[in-house]
């Protein structure tokens, strides 16, 4: 690869390995063998949510078949709930791949956010209160359940 296309490596102590391996905390919505979701603490819209695999795979490039099947399921899943609990249609999908794209975190990952193109807001600017986070997350969690 050249010098602009050049790709991270994967590094297990990224944030989203760590909750991966239970080392830090997160605001869970669904978990199953291959996948994850949790909500977004730094929100560009109320009930932003993250979808990562259990793959150690840094952007779309890394992604093994098995695991875009199931991060996609997923996404579906979380993304029927978040229109019940928030009672809109819209549902922006978003992933970013590298750093020229804007991607932060270096394990993959696909954004739900409930918003418009129109409306969305600033990228991982600020944080939201734990409890809020944390009704929300049940809420979807819920309605996941249903
Ligand atoms: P990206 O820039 O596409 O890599 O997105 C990374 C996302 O991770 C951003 O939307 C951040 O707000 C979010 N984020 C960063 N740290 C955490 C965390 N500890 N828990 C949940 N979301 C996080």
């Amino acid at each position: 690869m050249s010098q602009n296309n050049k790709q991270v490596t994967y590094d297990d102590n990224n944030i989203f390995a760590k909750m991966l391996s239970g080392d830090i905390p997160y605001h869970k919505v669904y978990e199953d063998d291959k996948t994850l979701a949790f909500m977004d603490i730094m929100p560009q819209a109320e009930g932003h949510v993250l979808v990562i695999p259990k793959q150690k795979a840094v952007d779309l490039a890394d992604l093994e078949p098995e695991y875009a099947a199931a991060v996609l399921m997923t996404c579906k899943k979380v993304m029927q709930a978040q229109r019940q609990v928030f009672e809109r249609e819209g549902i922006i999908q978003m992933q970013l791949n590298g750093t020229q794209a804007g991607q932060t975190v270096f394990h993959y990952h696909v954004h739900l956010i409930p918003s418009s193109i129109h409306e969305l807001g600033r990228h991982a600017v600020t944080q939201v209160e734990n409890d809020q986070l944390a009704d929300m997350a049940e809420k979807l969690a819920t309605a996941i359940e249903s």
